[in-house]
């Protein structure tokens, strides 16, 4: 290859590296944003009360049990995506099941089993995840993909609005990985990716 091709292809990757970065840095912003109101709504909310209680996402093995023993259906637990750790990847981990045949919606390629999961494009190559809490269950399958697989951007947490406050809760109980702990409402909401809100 000569030195006029090289300097071609050092240009052309410095301005898809610079594209990439702005996607990003765009939705890293985005995520900031809507991290930051949640939390401080979460807190604020929580202050007058003396304990609440939380997931370590560090601690979650992604057994299940989350979507089926909270006092409420659905449960008070939901997914909830850190996107300055995503990769936007077309193929999600996190959003299709293991082996997926073809890259698209249909509802056999999907590991989310209430569509909770929403995939948008970006550009080429590129897509961007969101849940919708209102169908998320909390089920932790699109949470084990992408630990298993991807960047490990979302996890799970118990969304302190809609949460009981029950003194013992029922899904802490039977947590194997001891992910559930009480802490003083007026901490922050402990999130991946030292977010804290
Ligand atoms: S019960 Fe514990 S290990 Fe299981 S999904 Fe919930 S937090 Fe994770
Ligand atoms: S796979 Fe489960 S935890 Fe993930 S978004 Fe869907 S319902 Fe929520
Ligand atoms: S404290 Fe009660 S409402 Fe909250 S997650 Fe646990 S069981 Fe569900």
């Amino acid at each position: 290859m000569d030195k006029k091709e090289n300097k071609k292809n050092d240009s052309g990757s410095k301005k898809s590296m610079n594209r990439r970065d702005f996607i990003r840095l765009g939705f890293q912003a985005a995520a900031f944003v809507s991290i930051a109101s949640v939390s401080g709504y979460l807190v604020k909310k929580s202050m007058d009360e003396d304990l609440v209680w939380q997931i370590d996402p560090y601690k979650c093995t992604q057994c299940g049990r989350c979507a089926t023993s909270c006092v409420l259906n659905p449960s008070a637990v939901k997914c909830v995506h850190i996107y300055i750790m995503c990769g936007y990847c077309n193929l999600c981990s996190g959003y299709f099941v293991p082996n997926v045949k073809e890259l698209n919606t249909g509802a056999e390629n999907l590991l989310c089993p209430t569509k909770a999961l929403k995939r948008s494009y970006i550009e080429k190559h590129y897509y961007k995840y969101d849940i919708d809490r209102e169908l998320c269950i909390g089920c932790a399958k699109c949470v084990k993909g992408c630990s298993s697989f991807g960047n490990g951007s979302l996890h799970l947490q118990i969304i302190r609005d809609l949460c009981k406050k029950c003194n013992q809760c029922s899904i802490a109980k039977v947590c194997p990985s001891g992910a559930f702990k009480q802490i003083s409402a007026s901490k922050a909401y402990l999130l991946k990716s030292g977010w804290k809100g």
